[in-house]
């Protein structure tokens, strides 16, 4: 992409109400702009974004044999009604009628009307087991949509749904999606944690989170100075009267309090901050017994299937990045997660040879496959530099006055400094840094 062709509204301020470095950043880096309260739109640096995950997302689960499925993001009332939750959601279900004045839902979730999809249509243990998942629109009305994409009303979802015969295999698939969601989060370049966690209301009994340690995180974690262990505050009986209180302290507040108890493992345990990016479920037969979707056994006895849920916060993974992965200046994209990987900057557009340049790397980088932009703006090179930190691309090589003496300067956004490189090796030395 050239700069000058893009369409990247970058701005000095930030909306009055963006009280997080992610929220701030990716309005002022022009990756997102708020239409109403909980609902952005994405420009086009922000869907690229948005894309890439997707992609990561999709790639993972494909290859741990998950088939993806679109349902339809409106879903009829009565489809609520027969599992009970119509009531049981609540406000954050946005309900909406036709010109019929049949009433309908902006779907929060989907685990109704995937057990609909499957009932019927698969019928015997010999189809089984079958994990079906989606990556689309869900809408809750949230009570405080805040903290930009973090909390959004209109948010970008994968939720998985698995089906099976047997209590051991649905947990056999639990155990794979955990990892496979490891190695989703791990490509993400991503410092994360697995807890264990409360199921809420959509019930069941286990239950993981995936959190990414973040200090503006909304939830309290327990973690284990030596092994794996975490668990989510709102599954220990110790914190349950305290829940609220520690949400509301800061990580900095938090790091003061000892706790008494140790892990299982005779290590430490200490207080960490983490954002919900992901959730997995072990259902059980709560909604296939509910909405009656059986298959056949060997013995053909007809049997409630045994299903788990899956998801991730794919929109809220874009802001998550941005909390782990950020300084004063503005965002540090991960290399699996940067809108461009590289950014081609020339200093002085009117110079011919810095121009001539910049364009032989942007056609040999392209030719490559990489994700670069080219700065060919008649912007300041003060400001170029500034908006380049702002936004965050991992790599800009820098073409100026150097250029006299053969020249060029590679730019790393993370650590902020610069180095000059002989301009015959300049693509060589980038090919190996994005690597
Ligand atoms: P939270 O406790 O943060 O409200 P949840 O438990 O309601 O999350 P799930 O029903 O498990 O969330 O949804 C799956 C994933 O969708 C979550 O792990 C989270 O990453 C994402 N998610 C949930 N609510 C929102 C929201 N309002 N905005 C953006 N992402 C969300
Ligand atoms: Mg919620």
């Amino acid at each position: 992409m050239r700069r000058s062709r893009a369409f990247i509204p970058t701005a000095k301020e930030a909306p009055s109400d963006a009280t997080l470095p992610s929220h701030q950043f990716l309005v002022r880096g022009g990756f997102i702009n708020q239409q109403g309260a909980g609902l952005y739109n994405f420009l086009p640096l922000g869907k690229i974004v948005l894309e890439k995950i997707r992609a990561v997302v999709k790639e993972e689960l494909d290859f741990a044999g998950c088939c993806e499925v679109q349902l339809s993001f409106v879903t009829p009332i009565s489809l609520w009604e027969r599992s009970g939750r119509a009531d049981a959601m609540g406000k954050e279900m946005l309900r909406i009628n036709d010109r019929h004045q049949n009433e309908f839902v902006l779907s929060p979730t989907n685990e109704e009307a995937m057990v609909e999809l499957v009932k019927n249509r698969v019928t015997s243990y010999k189809d089984l087991p079958l994990n079906l998942y989606q990556i689309n629109t869900k809408f809750r009305d949230e009570a405080r949509p805040r903290y930009g994409l973090l909390r959004g009303r209109e948010f970008l979802m994968k939720d998985g749904y698995s089906f099976h015969s047997s209590k051991e295999d649905m947990v056999r698939e639990f155990d794979l999606m955990e990892s496979t969601y490891k190695k989703i989060f791990t490509r993400l370049g991503l410092d994360f944690r697995v807890v264990a966690a409360d199921s809420g209301a959509i019930g069941g009994d286990g239950s993981k989170e995936f959190h990414v340690l973040a200090d503006s995180g909304e939830d309290t974690l327990i973690v284990c100075e030596a092994c794996n262990y975490g668990a989510n505050i709102e599954t220990i009986d110790e914190f349950k009267d305290k829940i609220d209180e520690l949400n509301e302290k800061s990580y900095e507040e938090l790091k003061e309090q000892k706790i008494d108890q140790k892990c299982s493992c005779g290590a430490n345990l200490y207080f960490k901050k983490g954002i919900e990016v992901g959730h997995i479920f072990q259902l059980g037969t709560k909604y296939s017994a509910a909405l009656e979707a059986n298959f056949s056994d060997e013995n053909g006895r007809s049997k409630p299937f045994e299903m788990a849920t899956f998801g991730i916060g794919v929109s809220r993974l874009v802001a998550a990045i941005i909390e782990q992965n950020h300084d004063e200046s503005g965002c540090i994209w991960t290399k699996e997660s940067a809108p461009y990987i590289v950014n081609i900057m020339v200093s002085n557009v009117k110079d011919e040879a810095q121009m001539s340049l910049g364009e032989e790397l942007y056609v040999k980088l392209r030719a490559a496959k990489v994700d670069v932009i080219f700065d060919d703006t008649k912007e300041r090179f003060g400001f170029k530099m500034k908006d380049a930190e702002l936004i965050g691309f991992p790599y800009t090589i820098i073409i100026g006055k150097e250029l006299e003496s053969g020249l060029v300067q590679i730019f790393d956004r993370k650590t902020k400094e610069s180095f000059s490189i002989d301009v015959s090796s300049a693509y060589e030395k980038i090919m190996e840094l994005i690597k």
